[in-house]
């Protein structure tokens, strides 16, 4: 009897429970938040509130310290989330690195600020993981959801403490939002436009504009940064810093991205014609999502065929950051377009976590000094250095080196008597319209950059 007893039970604790870290796992969760949901519509006095709490950089430590050492995380970071509650509290790993807590029974705010800022210190404790020993730290992203806002079913209250998460991580990191009805109403804003990015294609509201690229021994344009530009029917100009991380979200960035090496192929084919002795080559910006895409080295070999243009004459920019993170797949792409004759840029470098190994293993052509550094040289003596740093890297490493976000004399004659070879900012020009960019181009300038 005792022993089918045991049997029982363990079965109903393993339906219950999560194997790694031993908590509450998801189903037994949602059936808790369900009653106390219940609670509230019979009891008015009755106020708890939900946490939804993910890992910062949980991948990251993942990746480079192992698994093992990641599931070690997850046991201790659970162990000490259990510290931070009541008996009363119920604790849930709800899968991956994400875990839940139901506060029950609360009397007013302060507890759960009180609550959210102990396991905020708890968790920033250093971590020692592995065999190894390794000593790290990390934080917790916190969304909360409280029950005044009139809950009926556990799922409606679960995406708003989700909602929530997600601008906690807008505020960087280890922060904690409560869900509010103004955040109801960005989401739903948020929500249309994603539903008019996806018409944005049919109904021909992107459209390109182009950046001069000038050479600084020459002071001439010698190319262009391809810029997309989404002319909204009702709202206007949208800014790509709103609507590509969007695009990248939904996977839309996908086809988008298509239409924007297509677009800059036919005008490059355009230039090339037009400017035979010297056609400006074309930057194009390529997302991760972009990169990963089965099909793009097929899809870019298509779009030269069919345009007829020179691969000489376009360039990939990709940020540094999706160096760091892509994966050998992603590695053995970049060769494939390499081979096709087009040359690659990094992006924004010095603001990802790319590791010099790392960098050595792609084919890289030209390094893009971040604006930041370029804006920060007139007043920042330490941000002087870093661009310094990368011109000095890039020349050492055979690359060319790109300044963006030149905005003064002072910035251009700095990074020209350095060896930097190729300059765009606002001093040159803004990023202009094809049909200004070729009359510019007419008149055949000479920018009067004396330095
Ligand atoms: P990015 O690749 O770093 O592009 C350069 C941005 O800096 C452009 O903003 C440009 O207008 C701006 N800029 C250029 N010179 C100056 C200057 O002197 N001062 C200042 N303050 N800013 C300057 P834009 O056009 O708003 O683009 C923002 C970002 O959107 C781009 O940053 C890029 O990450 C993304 N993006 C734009 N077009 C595409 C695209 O076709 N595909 C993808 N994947 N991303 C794109
Ligand atoms: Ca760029
Ligand atoms: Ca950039």
């Amino acid at each position: 009897m005792t022993e089918r007893q045991n049997q029982h039970n363990r079965l109903i604790y393993e339906a219950n429970h999560d194997s790694l870290t031993g908590l509450y796992n998801r189903g037994y969760f949602i059936t808790e938040l369900q009653k106390a949901i219940d609670r509230t519509q019979n009891c008015q006095d009755y106020l708890f509130g939900l946490l939804f709490m993910d890992v910062d950089r949980f991948k990251l430590i993942n990746d480079s310290f192992g698994h093992q050492a990641g599931d070690q995380l997850l046991i201790e970071i659970g162990d000490r989330l259990q510290s931070c509650i009541r008996p009363q509290d119920i604790l849930s790993r709800w899968g991956g690195d994400e875990f839940a807590i139901i506060i029950d029974d609360i009397q007013d705010l302060s507890e759960i600020s009180q609550l959210t800022n102990k396991i905020q210190q708890t968790i920033k404790k250093p971590i020692i993981l592995g065999e190894d020993h390794l000593e790290t730290v990390t934080s917790l992203s916190i969304g909360i959801a409280l029950s005044s806002m009139g809950y009926n079913c556990s799922a409606d209250m679960l995406r708003d403490a989700d909602t929530a998460l997600y601008r906690a991580k807008d505020r960087g990191k280890g922060s904690y939002a409560i869900f509010t009805q103004a955040m109801h109403h960005r989401v739903r804003q948020q929500l249309q436009l994603e539903t008019d990015l996806r018409y944005a294609l049919k109904r021909e509201e992107l459209l390109l504009n182009y950046q001069p690229i000038i050479s600084m021994k020459t002071n001439r344009i010698v190319g262009c940064e391809v810029l997309l530009r989404w002319e909204h029917g009702t709202l206007g100009l949208i800014s790509p810093e709103q609507f590509i991380p969007m695009a990248e979200e939904t996977g839309l960035i996908v086809k988008m991205g298509d239409w924007v090496i297509e677009q800059a192929c036919i005008q490059a084919k355009q230039w090339e014609c037009i400017y035979q002795d010297a056609p400006p080559f074309l930057s194009v910006n390529l997302s991760t999502k972009q990169l990963i895409n089965q099909g793009i080295v097929e899809k870019i070999k298509e779009i030269l065929e069919a345009t007829k243009c020179s691969p000489e004459l376009i360039r990939f920019e990709l940020t540094e950051t999706a160096i760091a993170e892509s994966t050998e797949v992603a590695v053995t792409t970049l060769r494939k377009i390499k081979d096709l004759g087009i040359r690659l840029c990094i992006d924004d470098f010095g603001t990802g976590h790319s590791s010099l190994s790392r960098l050595s293993c792609f084919p890289i052509d030209t390094l893009k000094i971040d604006r930041s550094f370029i804006q920060g040289m007139s007043a920042s003596e330490h941000q002087t250095k870093i661009a310094y740093a990368i011109v000095k890297l890039a020349q050492s490493l055979g690359m060319e080196t790109i300044a963006e976000g030149i905005e003064n004399l002072e910035q251009f004659c700095q990074l020209k008597s350095w060896g930097c070879e190729l300059a765009q900012g606002f001093l040159m020009a803004q990023p202009i319209a094809s049909k200004i960019f070729q009359e510019v181009l007419n008149q055949n300038l000479i920018y009067p950059l004396e330095c």
